[in-house]
C-alpha cells in the first residue's frame, strides 16, 4: 500500500480537481525511483479524484532518445499506471518556453555568458589556488564566475556578434532585488534532505546564476518545467528529493514570470546497494529488467512503498 499523506491545503476552488504530472526525461530507462515517483503521483490524484499527467521532458535532445520515450510509456503502462492524453513533450513547446525567455529580458534579469565547462574549471582551480573558497550550488557545482553581468551595451552586443557559443543566464542578485525583503517561500508537503516540511524560505542566491537557454538547447529544465507546471494547470508538484533545492529556483521563476505557485511534496530517493542514489545506468534496478526477470508490476510496486 502507499502512503497518502493527509489532505492537501488548498487554496483552490474545491471544485477544481486537483493536477498531479509524472515528468521524466526520456535519456534512459526508468528505474525504481522513477516508479515510485510515478506510482506516488497516480495514486495520490485517485485518492484525491484528481487529475494524473505524463509529461515527457525531452528538451536536451542530445541526450533525450525514442526508444527511452518508447519505454517509458511501455514501463508505466506494465506498472498499471494510467495517464492522461495527449501527452506534452516538451521539444513540441519550445515556443513557450521562448517567451517566458522573452519576458526575464525585458525584466532586464538575464544575461548573455560565453564561458564554457572547462573554462570555469581552470577559474575556480586558479580562485582556490590563490587560497579562495569558491562557492557551490546545492549539487556541488561551482558557481557561474559572472564576469558577463556587467558587460557594457557595447560589450554585450559584441558578445554576442562574436560567433562563440553562448547560453542566456538569469542575473539571480539582480532578480531577488526586484522583490523587495519579503522571503519567498513554499509549502512542502512531503520533507526535504534533513526532515524539512511546511512553509519553506527559498534560498535561489544559493544556485548562482542558473542557465535559462543554451545553443544547444533551447530552454533549460528550471524555465521549462515552470512553465509547463502552470500551462498545465499543476496543483501539486510530487517529485524526488533531489530535486528539493531546486524549488528555490522555481518559485523565483514563478515569481518572475507571475505563474501560479504548486504545493510541492519530496519524497525519500531509493537508494542502490552502494548507498548512491539510483541512475539510468542502474541497469539492474530498471523496471524494463524486472519485467523481463519475470517479476510483476505487484511485486515492483511492494519493493518500492
Ligand atoms: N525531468 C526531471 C527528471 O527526470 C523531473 C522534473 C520534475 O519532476 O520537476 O529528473
Amino acid at each position: 500500500m502507499i502512503f497518502i499523506p493527509l489532505p492537501w491545503q488548498r487554496e483552490r476552488m474545491p471544485e477544481t480537481p486537483p493536477v498531479f504530472r509524472f515528468a521524466p526525461s526520456p535519456n534512459g530507462l526508468l528505474h525504481l525511483g522513477h516508479a515510485l515517483s510515478a506510482v506516488l503521483n497516480h495514486d495520490m490524484a485517485k485518492a484525491e479524484n484528481g487529475r494524473f499527467l505524463l509529461r515527457i521532458e525531452d528538451i536536451d535532445q542530445t541526450r533525450c532518445r525514442p526508444e527511452f520515450e518508447a519505454a517509458i510509456y511501455e514501463d508505466l503502462a506494465w506498472l498499471g499506471l494510467d495517464w492522461e492524453r495527449p501527452v506534452r513533450r516538451q521539444s513540441a513547446h519550445l515556443d513557450a518556453y521562448a517567451s517566458a525567455l522573452e519576458r526575464l529580458h525585458r525584466l532586464g534579469v538575464v544575461y548573455p555568458s560565453v564561458m564554457t565547462r572547462g573554462e570555469i574549471k581552470a577559474a575556480v582551480a586558479q580562485a582556490e589556488a590563490d587560497g579562495r573558497t569558491w562557492p557551490r550550488d546545492p549539487d556541488g557545482s561551482p558557481l557561474y564566475p559572472g564576469r558577463e553581468r556587467t558587460y557594457s551595451i557595447s560589450e554585450r552586443t559584441a558578445l554576442l556578434d562574436g560567433g562563440k557559443a553562448y547560453a542566456w543566464r538569469l542575473d539571480m542578485q539582480k532578480a531577488i532585488s526586484l522583490f523587495g525583503s519579503a522571503p519567498l517561500t513554499w509549502n512542502e508537503n512531503g520533507a526535504g534532505p534533513t526532515g524539512e516540511t511546511g512553509t519553506i524560505v527559498t534560498d535561489p542566491a544559493a544556485w548562482g546564476d542558473v542557465i535559462l537557454s543554451r545553443s544547444d538547447a533551447p530552454s533549460s529544465y528550471h524555465l521549462s518545467v515552470v512553465v509547463d507546471d502552470a500551462l498545465q494547470g499543476v496543483t501539486q508538484v510530487v517529485r524526488g528529493r533531489d530535486l528539493y533545492h531546486a524549488t528555490s529556483v522555481h518559485r523565483l521563476l514563478q515569481r518572475l514570470l507571475d505563474l501560479p505557485e504548486p504545493l510541492y511534496y519530496h519524497h525519500r530517493l531509493i537508494l542502490g546497494p552502494d548507498g548512491h542514489k539510483l541512475s539510468k545506468s542502474n541497469q539492474d534496478t530498471g523496471i524494463a529488467a524486472f519485467r523481463a526477470a519475470g517479476r510483476t508490476p505487484q511485486e515492483v510496486r511492494a519493493l518500492i512503498v
